[in-house]
């Protein structure tokens, strides 16, 4: 990384052949008086993409290509275009023209008014109702709730952030666009602002209505280690101490009816469900201990601090 940019563009590509020159055209257009490098990271495609922005970058410097080995999905790709970038401020967006790159200049004004991530929110969304607009409407509502992380579009690529804030994170999985959530671990300030989106004219989606159980799952995990990462016990024994002590009380009263009522035990379910929810408890709590002693060694191999600091004063 020898060169010095303030403006990072990175745009994930995987078979775009029908947009890519469209895009650059419209990206120079707009970065004209700025320093910048755009950052072309092909996800494997097996169309002439390749060869397009091969060309591209052997005519303009402000371009780097990243080529994949294989297809390793859009969130590597973004993850791969911050480690492979040098601005100081890196924004993401999609290569499929749906973002507009006259956004680009809100975004890094939103930027400068000392925010560390701006989100863009895709206000007029282009894309079919049921199968996009429906589901995701349900997943922002429900992210926004759960991770605390007040957007109104998590799953709109064309975001800014600062250079910290993506050397701070590591991404697996298709956890882009929590990147907000997670970073909000390190303790930022997150801005959002309304940008254009346009219907996809060339080429088709990478993505169905499946995309909607994975993000779910995405979520728990983003919550889990927003809020537990540095104390699983809290979570897991807090389960396991809630049924082992529901267990607890229905065997106390399975005890109590069997010796001073006589009641018979034997052919009861409710012996079951005590015994069952004792059970449960002492592996929820035995799993937290086995978690504890996981974080320990997550945080002290790597020396990853639990903490993140923003500035030291000591009077000198
Ligand atoms: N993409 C990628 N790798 C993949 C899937 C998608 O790099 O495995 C890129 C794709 O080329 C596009 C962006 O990610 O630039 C968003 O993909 P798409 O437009 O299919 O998603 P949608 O807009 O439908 O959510
Ligand atoms: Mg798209």
């Amino acid at each position: 990384m020898d060169k010095q940019v303030d403006v990072s563009i990175v745009v994930p590509l995987y078979n775009e052949e029908d947009n890519v020159r469209e895009l650059y055209r419209e990206l120079i257009t707009v970065m004209a008086d700025r320093s910048y490098e755009i950052l072309f990271v092909n996800d494997g495609s097996s169309d002439r993409t390749t060869e397009l922005i091969r060309e591209i970058s052997a005519a303009d410097p402000h371009v780097v290509v990243v080529n994949f080995r294989r297809n390793f999905g859009q969130t590597a790709a973004m993850s791969a275009g911050f480690d492979y970038s040098c601005g100081d401020v890196i924004v993401t967006m999609d290569g499929d023209l749906q973002n507009d790159p006259a956004d680009i200049p809100k975004l890094l004004d939103k930027i400068n008014e000392g925010n560390d991530v701006v989100a863009g929110w895709r206000f007029k969304r282009q894309d079919p109702f049921w199968s996009r607009r429906l589901p995701s409407m349900i997943a922002n509502r429900l992210i926004s709730w759960i991770t605390g992380v007040k957007l109104h579009d998590y799953g709109c690529t064309l975001k800014a952030f600062r250079k910290y804030v993506v050397e701070n994170i590591k991404l697996y999985g298709e956890m882009h666009r929590f990147i907000p959530a997670i970073a909000s671990a390190v303790g930022i300030s997150i801005a959002e602002v309304r940008v254009n989106h346009r219907p996809r004219r060339h080429g088709t989606s990478k993505y169905g209505i499946s995309r909607t159980f994975r993000v779910i799952l995405d979520l728990i995990t983003v919550k889990f280690l927003l809020s537990y990462s540095n104390r699983p016990i809290h979570i897991f024994g807090l389960i396991g101490l809630i049924s082992l002590c529901l267990g607890a009380l229905i065997s106390f009263v399975l005890v109590v009816q069997r010796q001073l009522y006589a009641m018979p035990l034997a052919d009861r379910p409710m012996l079951l469900l005590a015994i069952l929810l004792i059970f449960i408890g002492i592996q929820f709590v035995t799993f937290g201990l086995i978690s504890e002693l996981q974080i320990r060694t997550y945080h002290e191999s790597q020396n990853k601090p639990i903490y993140y600091v923003k500035e030291v004063i000591r009077r000198p």
